[in-house]
């Protein structure tokens, strides 16, 4: 077994639980990609069972804070199984869920989500990487049923050193699957259930935005509850809430993407969810031009959603990602009335709750408008956060009402 020993001082995170270690922080040892290695502190107390990423600025990822944990197939099921337990004990649907959330299940750099029968896995640290077989076998251990897939395609696996890898890595066959979301949520009164199709080789990330559905319902809710009629989605992917638009009553819907699979996948949901496909309509385009243009012809909406695409992956581009979700909100501001709605999000880590509220402030402020929050919310149960780990909380979102 390897050792990595640490500089004095540089064993209090891993003393708080944090999972990671950086490289500046290791006085000495070395290993292969994705080896377990034991932890130690400057004078040689243990601190933890890790991999070792050699590629990572992140060098150390956490497998345990036990010293008696032996890091073997086992280790591994028994991960997943807790993973899986605590969102059955949540009272999640397991159909439509991410059933693993890296490192606030204990599994750093790993995402497993589940649609219908499909079970997508993405292994973004070397560790995973080097246990990739394994934890296959126990996801077919623990859930028979199903087929798994990689996505392993994210950028992230280049920090670790890692070439893409996608394909089937048990089964094969249909990479489309239909799922059901908000079947048996408590926002159920709007949303009963709406269908949507999910191909695991082609959507974005392991195919859908999980991490939206408790935000979908909330929109839905406040659709109906406030009689909005004319609703903008912007950066709509696969119209996820354009349907709750339209399950919470709204008579037009105008979803904003720019890419042309994603709103024709919208309209195909739709349909597929038994509403008039004249209360729907598309827009092909980026969502900036398209809002300016809207403003300038006096475009007018009830509700307005911004969910755009992560503009700060790494904390060198917060500054123009902060200019970014300016010009859209108080783009959107623009386009309300008073008594108008928006619900606006940021995914980008590195753009704090704090910051993004100053951020949409500042938009309204720009705009000549003012406005209250209603709701916050972040992402759904199935993406849990850690104590430990604050690094894990990446998806805010305000839900505002014009004064
Ligand atoms: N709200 C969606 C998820 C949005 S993901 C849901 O609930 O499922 C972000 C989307 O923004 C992607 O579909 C991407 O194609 C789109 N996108 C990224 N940049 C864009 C731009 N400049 N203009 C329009 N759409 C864009």
């Amino acid at each position: 077994m390897k050792i990595i020993r640490l500089h004095p001082g540089k064993e209090r995170s891993l003393l708080r639980r944090h999972p990671w270690v950086f490289a500046s922080s290791i006085a000495k040892g070395s290993a292969d990609s994705g080896e377990t290695v034991r932890v130690e502190s400057h004078d040689g107390q243990f601190l933890a069972w890790a991999a070792f990423s050699p590629a990572s600025q992140i060098r150390l990822r956490v497998w345990s804070f036990e010293a008696t944990q032996r890091i073997e197939a086992r280790f591994f099921t028994e991960q997943l199984r807790a993973a899986i337990a605590r969102r059955q004990a949540l009272g999640l649907d397991l159909s439509a869920c991410r059933l693993v959330h890296g490192e606030s299940d204990g599994l750093p750099g790993c995402i497993v989500d589940r649609y219908a029968d499909i079970v997508v896995l993405q292994a973004g640290s070397a560790g995973i990487e080097r246990w990739k077989s394994v934890i296959v076998s126990a996801l077919h251990a623990l859930m028979p049923e199903t087929r798994v897939y990689e996505r392993s395609d994210a950028a992230l696996r280049e920090r670790e050193g890692l070439p893409a890898a996608t394909g089937w890595l048990l089964g094969d066959g249909q990479t489309q699957v239909e799922i059901r979301e908000n079947e048996r949520s408590e926002f159920r009164q709007s949303q009963n259930g709406l269908r949507l199709r999910v191909d695991v080789a082609t959507g974005h990330k392991t195919g859908f935005y999980l991490d939206q559905r408790d935000a979908r319902a909330r929109f839905a809710d406040a659709v109906r509850a406030h009689q909005l009629q004319r609703v903008l989605n912007c950066f709509s992917y696969t119209g996820g809430f354009t349907l709750a638009a339209l399950a919470g009553g709204a008579q037009q819907v105008i979803s904003v993407d720019s890419s042309a699979p994603a709103l024709a996948l919208a309209a195909e949901h739709v349909e597929l969810n038994g509403f008039d496909p004249a209360r729907a309509s598309f827009i092909d385009a980026d969502v900036n031009a398209t809002l300016r243009r809207l403003r300038d012809e006096g475009a007018q909406f009830d509700a307005i959603v911004l969910d755009p695409p992560k503009f700060a992956a790494n904390p060198q581009q917060v500054e123009r990602a902060a200019r970014a979700y300016k010009d859209i909100n108080r783009l959107a501001f623009h386009l309300l009335p008073p008594g108008g709605w928006l619900f606006t999000f940021s995914c980008s880590g590195g753009v704090s709750a704090d910051l993004f509220q100053k951020i949409v402030a500042g938009a309204a402020l720009d705009a000549g408008a003012d406005a209250q929050i209603v709701a916050r919310t972040g992402a759904g149960l199935d993406h849990p956060l850690s104590l430990h780990f604050p690094e894990g909380e990446y998806l805010k979102g305000l839900l505002l009402r014009r004064s």
